[in-house]
């Protein structure tokens, strides 16, 4: 069997220094790319472009859809307003995520979203996102390095994600932001002790998953971080 090819979604951002200051590059942390490929997948980045034929044809070439990290998402896309915390939006790439999204769903794609991710994913499938999260009594956006657990969060019984990991998995943190309402089809399957959402589970979808915590960085020092991403690739293989 051919290993699945995972696209995973990309980042965008202006060179600051040296002769190529204000080239503008599409990137995506080197840690999504190794746990995929840790995980028996082919990685395969999928840069942003706005065309829908084009989208098409990206998502047509891949077994499997990996929302990766990255900056807010415009509030418009939930019917909000932005409030001052808000930070840098990318509307271009809302608009290709969320027509992946809708396409790796429609074609029964597995998808995994990590924290924008996560909440993309929820936002495609029409829930909202709490845009700052001001009344959160935890430490969501972490000092300490990636691979530092620094919170619990309690999973659902019963849900893919308790099947990963048990009643509780220790997490890595960097938000400011999280799930708000959940989406139709979506089902809250992890908080953290205050309260805020760590994950959702598609209700119906073979694979449909969001964790608001970042699992890639993780995998060297927790190995069963990796139980995710095998989870997600297992799920991907093509027929
Ligand atoms: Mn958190």
């Amino acid at each position: 069997m051919a290993k699945p090819l995972i696209g995973i979604t990309t980042n965008q951002f202006l060179t600051e220094g040296g002769i190529m200051a204000g080239t503008k590059r599409q990137f995506v942390s080197d840690a999504y790319i190794q746990a995929v490929f840790s995980a028996g997948g082919v990685p395969v980045l999928l840069p942003i472009i706005v065309e829908q034929a084009v989208i098409v044809e990206q998502l047509a070439v891949v077994d499997g859809l990996l929302l990766s990290g990255g900056g807010d998402i415009q509030p418009q896309l939930f019917g909000e307003e932005p409030v001052r915390e808000l930070g840098k939006v990318l509307p271009e790439r809302d608009m290709h995520e969320l027509e992946l999204v809708r396409l790796a769903l429609a074609s029964g794609k597995p998808v995994l979203g990590i924290c924008r991710g996560c909440q993309l994913l929820n936002v495609a499938l029409g829930g909202s996102v709490t845009q700052h999260l001001a009344e959160a009594t935890l430490q969501h956006d972490q000092q300490s390095p990636g691979d530092y657990a620094g919170h619990n969060v309690v999973l659902e019984k019963g849900s893919r994600l308790a099947g990963l990991w048990g009643n509780t998995v220790m997490t890595n943190s960097f938000h400011h932001q999280a799930i708000n309402k959940a989406a139709p089809g979506l089902r809250i399957t992890a908080r953290a002790k205050d309260g805020v959402v760590e994950a959702v589970e598609h209700e119906t979808a073979a694979f449909g998953v969001g964790v608001q915590w970042h699992p890639e960085l993780m995998i060297t020092k927790y190995p069963a971080m990796l139980k995710l991403f095998t989870a997600f690739v297992n799920t991907a293989y093509r027929k």
